[in-house]
């Protein structure tokens, strides 16, 4: 049976189905269930997509998180780094500073006089520095004629008291005060002079300022080229060995009397002269070495020079026979000699050989045989200021 409210949702459900009936025909509500399927289909496709997004967006994002953590951490471990360093840095130093006392003792600065750094000054600037070789011009030589100094009074860092003098300190260098100044003196030049001058201080005897020196006909060379040639290489081995070298010159065109040769030595304050030569006589057969040197009555030396002198000859001699195997000779002190008499140190003139000899003259012209005699004097050098 069917009762009134029944009755009206009959009544209604009958009204919709008209409705439908008038909107889709008689198969409205097929269509409207389809119509509300796809709704449902695109409402669940717009959910998933935005569904889809979020993912993508999410995992965009945690990449970029990471992304930012890593660079984060090794900031940080850079950071870190180098504080590190810094504090290593800051402990080494410290850890200097409390050792240097002990492990580099700064050496004591020396104490000098006004006068005596005067002296120091004065004697540097006259002879350079300790193993290296100079080249003094005859204008030198007269610009520092006023220096007296010999070694002796050039101030030693061990004598000096530094409680002397207050305020002046200089602190030592490495290098120390040159001690063994060696003249070199390659005898002759490229031209004679022909002028005279006196063979001594205030001696009335006049000589030629410089002859021409020896020719060697079985080797070609003149004499000067061949004692140029070997002083140059003595100057190698002496400074070599720690000498201080000045020579008198280093090319052949140059114009230098004797007594300028010796004053040379003296400006440098050279603690011995050596005079390199060759010798010549008219008999061929004639060789062997021989030094010149003052004779005991030499009245412009004082005694202790002289026998100084003498000694020298004897030690440049024997040692460059000993290295060449050439024949010692007598040698020869006279009184005669410009380049001796105007020295103020001991002096020696070394003929090193006979150019009228055709076996010493190959020999003193060969390589082989310069570099012989160089390392004979230098030894002669060295023995002579071991005695
Ligand atoms: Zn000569």
């Amino acid at each position: 049976m069917m009762c009134y409210t029944d009755s009206i949702r009959v009544q209604k459900s009958l009204y919709w189905e008209v409705r439908m009936k008038k909107l889709f025909g008689s198969n409205g509500l097929s269509v409207a269930m389809i119509l509300v399927g796809v709704l449902i289909l695109a409402a669940s496709g717009i959910l998933i997509g935005m569904q889809v997004g979020n993912s993508m967006r999410q995992s965009a994002y945690e990449e970029e998180l990471a992304q930012k953590r890593e660079y984060e951490a090794k900031a940080q471990a850079e950071r870190e780094a180098a504080l590190k360093a810094a504090q290593e840095a800051a402990q080494a130093e410290a850890a200097q500073n409390t050792a240097a006392p002990t492990a580099t003792p700064i050496p004591a600065d020396i104490t000098m006089t006004t006068e005596q750094l005067a002296a120091a000054a004065e004697a540097i600037k006259g002879v350079g520095v300790a193993g290296t070789s100079t080249v003094f011009s005859y204008a030198d030589a007269q610009k520092n004629a006023g220096i007296s100094l010999s070694t002796e009074d050039v101030p030693q860092p061990e004598g000096t008291d530094a409680a002397q003098t207050p305020g002046i300190t200089i602190t030592p260098t490495p290098t120390p005060l040159p001690s063994k100044i060696v003249c070199i003196d390659p005898g002759h030049q490229a031209e004679e002079m022909t002028d005279t001058e006196p063979n001594g201080p205030n001696s009335t005897e006049m000589k030629q300022k410089v002859t021409s020196g020896a020719y060697g006909e079985f080797s070609g060379k003149n004499e000067y080229e061949i004692n140029l040639e070997v002083s140059l290489k003595l100057r190698d081995i002496l400074v070599s060995r720690g000498y201080t070298v000045v020579m008198t010159r280093e090319t052949h065109d140059v114009t230098i009397s004797n007594v300028e040769r010796a004053q040379i030595a003296t400006a440098a304050n050279a603690n011995i002269f050596i005079r390199i030569h060759c010798n010549d006589v008219d008999e061929s057969e004639v060789n062997g070495v021989l030094c010149y040197g003052p004779a005991s009555d030499n009245t412009y030396l004082p005694q202790e020079i002289i026998e100084n002198s003498q000694r020298l000859c004897e030690v440049l001699r024997d040692n460059q026979c000993a290295v060449t195997g050439q024949k010692a000779l007598n040698n020869l002190y006279q009184n005669d000699m410009t380049g001796i008499n105007w020295a103020s140190m001991p002096v020696s003139i070394v003929e090193m050989g006979f150019m009228s000899n055709e076996t010493e003259d190959l020999f003193l012209a060969s390589e082989e045989g310069q570099n012989q005699i160089a390392e004979g004097l230098a030894n002669g050098v060295d023995a002579y200021f071991a005695g």
